[in-house]
């Protein structure tokens, strides 16, 4: 997983500037099998951006949301343990929901 995630992470645009995040700034909130959390912050309009990764049969799927919160925060919700895949599964499927909503947020 991580040889595709390393492989994603020069593709990731700011979704506000469309500056090409620097891989160097991308932090790796959760990773487990087949799903990756990461949270990065645009070098150019400084806007952070959490993104989630789902490595799947079918290819790498990728979506992203705004966020207010620093890396460190995020951190923080996640805690330094460990959360459940079904955690992460229950973010994915929220985030899926919201999906609209954020974009007309933004
Ligand atoms: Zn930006």
């Amino acid at each position: 997983m991580k040889t595709s995630l390393e492989n994603l992470k020069p593709l990731m645009r700011c979704s506000v500037c469309n500056h090409k995040y620097e891989p160097v700034k991308a932090l790796v909130l959760e990773e487990q099998e087949g799903q990756t959390t990461l949270h990065l912050t645009c070098a150019s309009c400084g806007v952070s951006t959490m993104v989630f990764v789902s490595t799947t049969q079918f290819g790498v799927v990728s979506m992203g949301i705004l966020t207010d919160l620093e890396g460190n925060e995020v951190r923080s919700l996640f805690g330094d343990d460990a959360i459940s895949s079904d955690q992460v599964l229950d973010m994915h499927t929220f985030l899926k929901g919201f999906s609209g909503g954020v974009k007309e947020f933004i």
